[in-house]
């Protein structure tokens, strides 16, 4: 990836007449790269309030225009394989070679407990005070498109303001994982090396999602992490990632390092480099984020359809009987939802 980037003070950009004139400023604060005015833009998209979600909709479609240009990497892992401590090492590297960080979190435990296992302040230090870095905990819980909604509207608002390389964290539990990587360009998850003894992403089916595999902590046991990698890759190739080899194709990688030490992270980013080139060669990385896109608006229409439906008050009415019947066996399931989506249908024509 290229080192020639705008520097943090840019001059004001033109700014979009469509919006009001107190997000102008906002647009221009984001364009500008100024860290105050991208956490409001990103508390303004968090709002629930719905004059809030107007604003936010112009804002985002304002900014949409100056978002392509940046990397989006997933990262995941379980709790302790190292994720913040690679995340820290990795981000001061990007920026000592010219690159504007931005770290953004995907918790699934916020929507259950409003808690944050990933915000914690304390986290990333030396990254977070870093002119050049911008990190974001998680956002509010229950939001209507799930966990990943909100990480990926301030995503797009991060690369307005000139973050070309966006990392968005998440641990290794639950449908996260899938989230992040149906978010981003590259997908790496973290294991530990004696990960390769049971194997526990492939259950889950998180490897087969993987671009890149990243053994951490290599520094504590150099054989253990050797043979995870070994057992991996073969683990891999019994997935079938490698079947179709060809040069022009990206093949998913298992790799080791050592956040701790930082060795290896200088080949990590070569393996990005070289997943990114080849992505954008042969058109996958445009045709991913065209996927991901789609899906994003079909996931957000599901979601808003679903909570119409929740709250529709002839649906409401209804509800409790027609569940009752399924429940007694007095009417099929599938016929009960046809009914209650016709009065759906009748009471929003
Ligand atoms: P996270 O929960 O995935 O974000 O993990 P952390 O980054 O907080 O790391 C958990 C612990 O592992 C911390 O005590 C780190 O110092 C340690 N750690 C992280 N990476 C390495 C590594 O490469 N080698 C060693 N020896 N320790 C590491």
């Amino acid at each position: 990836m290229g080192s020639s980037l705008p520097s943090t003070a840019r001059p004001v950009p033109d700014t979009p007449a469509a919006l009001p004139a107190a997000d102008q400023a906002l647009f221009a604060a984001v364009r500008q790269g100024q860290r105050r005015g991208i956490a409001k833009a990103i508390t303004l998209l968090e709002s629930t309030r719905a004059d809030h979600r107007e604003r936010a909709d112009a804002l985002l479609t304002a900014l949409l225009p100056h978002t392509a240009k940046s990397l989006r990497l997933g990262i995941s892992g379980v709790p302790g394989v190292g994720k913040s401590t690679f995340i820290e090492a990795l981000g001061l590297l990007l920026i000592e070679r010219g690159h504007q960080v931005a770290v953004l979190a995907v918790d699934p435990s916020s929507s259950v407990s409003g808690g944050s296992i990933l915000g914690d302040k304390t986290r990333m230090e030396r990254l977070s005070v870093h002119d050049r870095a911008f990190i974001r905990p998680s956002p509010a819980s229950g939001t209507l498109g799930g966990v990943a909604e909100k990480t990926r509207e301030a995503m797009l608002v991060c690369e307005a303001a000139g973050y070309d390389v966006v990392i968005v964290e998440t641990v290794g539990v639950g449908q996260s994982e899938i989230a992040v990587a149906g978010m981003t360009d590259m997908f790496v998850l973290m294991q530990l090396p004696n990960a390769g003894d049971d194997l526990q992403a492939i259950k889950k089916g998180v490897m087969e999602i993987a671009d890149l595999v990243v053994i951490n902590k290599a520094d504590i046991d150099p054989n253990a992490a050797t043979r995870a990698q070994a057992q991996i890759t073969s683990a891999l190739h019994l997935l079938g990632a490698r079947a179709a080899h060809d040069e022009s194709t990206w093949q998913p990688q298992v790799m080791q390092l050592s956040a701790l030490t930082g060795k290896g992270l200088a080949d990590f980013w070569a393996h990005v480099d070289r997943f990114s080139r080849l992505q954008r060669a042969n058109g996958r990385f445009d045709s991913r984020r065209q996927q991901q896109a789609k899906s994003w608006m079909w996931d957000m229409i599901h979601a808003g359809l679903r909570q119409r439906f929740a709250h529709d008050p002839t649906v409401r009415t209804q509800l409790a009987a027609t569940t009752d019947d399924v429940l007694h066996g007095r009417r099929a399931a599938s016929t009960a939802a046809r009914e209650l989506l016709a009065l759906f249908s009748n009471t929003n024509p």
